[in-house]
C-alpha cells in the first residue's frame, strides 16, 4: 500500500480537488490519501479562535461567515450532482454550526483550540470523500482521530498508531483508497490535538512507517527539494535523490516543502519518502531512501533568526564537567541549540528562539564570562555525503565564501552537514556564492579544457 499526502494548495480549488481524483485512482494498488484543510483555512480558524477570545463577538461571527461563503462557493464548484451538493451542504452546515459553538464557550480553553483548528482537516476530508462518491469511486473516509494518538510530551505512539490503524484498515479491504485527515490526533486524555503547523506531512510518514507502505508520496505544488531556495538563487534544479539524514538537515534548516520531523518514522522503518508536483504528475520529483547514488553535494539550506551566545571561562580552563553545566542552563528553559563550536576556554552556541534569552545570560554569568550576544545571524548549511576520507570539500565551500565574513563554522558531526553561521544581510550573497561555486564551476571548468 502507498501513502500519498496532499497539502492545502493541491486541495484549495474545486479544480484542484478534482485532479487529486484523476491522481490517485490513475493507477491501481490501494492508497492512503492524507489531505490537509484547504488553503487559508487552518490560518483563519485559528483567527476566529483569537477573535473569540478577544471577546469580539461581532468580529468573530464575520470571520466565520465569511469562511463558511468559501466554503459555500467551493462545493457549488466541487460536484455536479444535485445529491452530491446536498450531502457537501449538510456537511458544511454542521461543520459550521460546530465552528459557532465552540466560539460561544465561555472559558476558552487549549481544549477549544485544538478542537477549532481540526475542523479544517475534518471539513476538506468529508468533502473529498463525497465527490469520490459522486464519481462511483471505491473509496473510504477514516477519521485520523480513530487512530492518531500522541504521549504527554505530543510526541507520536507509533506503535499504538500502527495497532489502531492496522485494524482500522482490516474493516476496509474491499476499498481502493483510504482517505484521512492530516495533522489531527487524540492526546491521553482523549481530547483532540494536533501535529504542530504543518504536521500532514507527519502524519503520512506515521501512516507510511505504522503500515510499513510500500512509498509515501508528499505531492505539494513545487517539483521536489529543490538544491537551493529559489527565491534567493537564480539558477536551482530539484534533487533527485537524497538519503534520509541529508534531507532531515534540509527539512530542519529552512527547505519549507517538508516538515522537519517528517522523515523519522519513515526512516525509522525504511519507507522511501517521494516528493511529487501535483502540477506535473509525471516529474520525477525528489526520492528520500536508505541510500543515494547522486553527487556528493546535494544542497544548500539557510535558516535565519539566530542569536550567537559567547560563553568563556578562564577558570574552567581544561575543566571537565563545563559543557554541562552550560546545555543545564539551555534544558532549563527548553531552549534548543542549533550549532556550538568551541576553543579550550570558550564555546558559542546559536540560538533560534530567544524567548529566554535574558534568564539563559543571568544563569551562564553565575558560571562563566560572557560576550556580547549577536543577533541577526543565518545558518547555512551544506548538506551532501562527506565521506571522512573526502577531500577538497571545505576548500570549495570556502572558496565561494571569500569575501564574506564567517562568524562560526561546524564540520564533522555528521557526514552530511558543513554549516557555517554568517550575518543574514550577507545570506543572499553566501547562498548564490555557494551555489555557484558547488554546483556550476566544475562542470564549466570541464567544458573550458575540454574544448582546448
Ligand atoms: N492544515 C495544517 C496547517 O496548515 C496542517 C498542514 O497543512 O500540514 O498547518
Ligand atoms: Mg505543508
Amino acid at each position: 500500500m502507498q501513502v500519498w499526502k496532499f497539502g492545502g494548495t493541491s486541495v484549495g480549488k474545486p479544480e484542484r480537488m478534482h485532479a487529486i481524483r484523476d491522481l490517485v485512482t490513475a493507477n491501481t494498488g490501494r492508497k492512503i490519501v492524507v489531505l490537509s484543510a484547504l488553503s487559508g483555512t487552518t490560518n483563519a480558524l485559528i483567527a476566529i479562535s483569537e477573535l473569540a477570545k478577544a471577546n469580539s463577538a461581532t468580529e468573530t461571527e464575520q470571520k466565520i461567515a465569511d469562511l463558511k461563503t468559501h466554503y459555500d462557493s467551493f462545493i457549488k464548484e466541487l460536484y455536479s450532482t444535485p445529491e452530491s451538493l446536498q450531502k457537501g451542504q449538510q456537511i458544511v452546515e454542521n461543520e459550521f454550526s460546530y465552528i459557532r459553538s465552540l466560539v460561544k464557550v465561555k472559558a476558552f480553553t487549549s481544549k477549544q483550540d485544538k478542537e477549532m483548528v481540526a475542523q479544517g482537516e475534518i471539513l476538506s476530508t468529508q468533502l473529498f470523500q463525497v465527490y469520490m462518491e459522486e464519481k462511483g469511486e471505491s473509496s473510504v473516509l477514516i477519521p485520523a482521530l480513530d487512530f492518531m494518538r500522541i504521549d504527554t510530551d505530543g510526541e507520536p505512539e507509533l506503535n499504538t498508531i500502527e495497532a489502531l490503524l492496522t485494524a482500522t484498515l482490516a474493516a476496509h479491504t474491499d476499498k481502493q483508497i483510504v482517505v484521512t485527515q492530516g495533522f489531527i490526533c487524540r492526546n491521553p486524555r482523549g481530547e483532540v490535538d494536533n501535529l504542530k503547523r504543518g504536521g500532514s506531512d507527519y502524519t503520512a510518514s506515521l501512516i507510511g512507517g505504522a503500515i510499513r507502505a510500500e512509498e509515501i508520496q508528499i505531492w505539494t505544488d513545487i517539483d521536489g527539494m529543490h538544491n537551493n531556495d529559489p527565491r534567493i538563487v537564480k539558477r536551482t534544479f530539484p534533487i533527485r535523490e537524497l538519503s534520509f539524514e541529508e534531507a532531515a538537515e534540509l527539512a530542519y534548516f529552512g527547505a519549507k516543502i517538508l516538515h522537519p520531523s517528517t522523515i523519522t518514522p519513515a526512516k525509522m522503518r525504511g519507507v522511501p519518502v517521494r516528493l511529487k508536483n501535483t502540477m506535473e504528475p509525471d516529474a520525477y520529483g525528489t526520492l528520500i531512501a536508505n541510500q543515494t547514488t547522486d553527487r556528493e553535494i546535494k544542497a544548500i539550506a539557510a535558516k535565519d533568526g539566530l542569536t550567537a551566545i559567547y560563553i568563556h571561562s578562564t577558570r574552567m580552563l581544561n575543566a571537565f564537567g563545563f559543557l554541562k553545566k552550560v546545555f543545564d542552563v539551555f534544558e532549563k528553559y527548553k531552549t534548543p541549540v542549533d550549532m556550538i563550536t568551541t576553543s579550550e576556554v570558550s564555546v558559542a552556541v546559536t540560538i533560534d528562539n530567544d524567548t529566554h534569552l535574558e534568564a539563559i545570560t543571568a544563569d551562564l554569568r553565575e558560571f562563566a564570562d560572557l560576550e556580547e550576544h549577536d543577533h541577526d545571524l543565518s545558518i547555512i548549511c551544506v548538506v551532501g555525503e562527506f565521506k571522512a576520507d573526502n577531500e577538497g570539500i571545505a576548500l570549495k565551500v570556502f572558496d565561494a565564501m571569500k569575501h564574506i565574513p564567517i562568524r562560526m563554522i561546524s564540520y564533522g558531526a555528521s557526514e552530511h552537514n558543513l554549516s557555517i553561521l554568517v550575518w543574514t544581510k550577507d545570506k543572499n550573497t553566501a547562498l548564490n556564492a555557494l551555489n555557484e561555486r558547488l554546483f556550476y564551476y566544475e562542470d564549466a571548468m570541464k567544458s573550458i579544457f575540454s574544448a582546448q
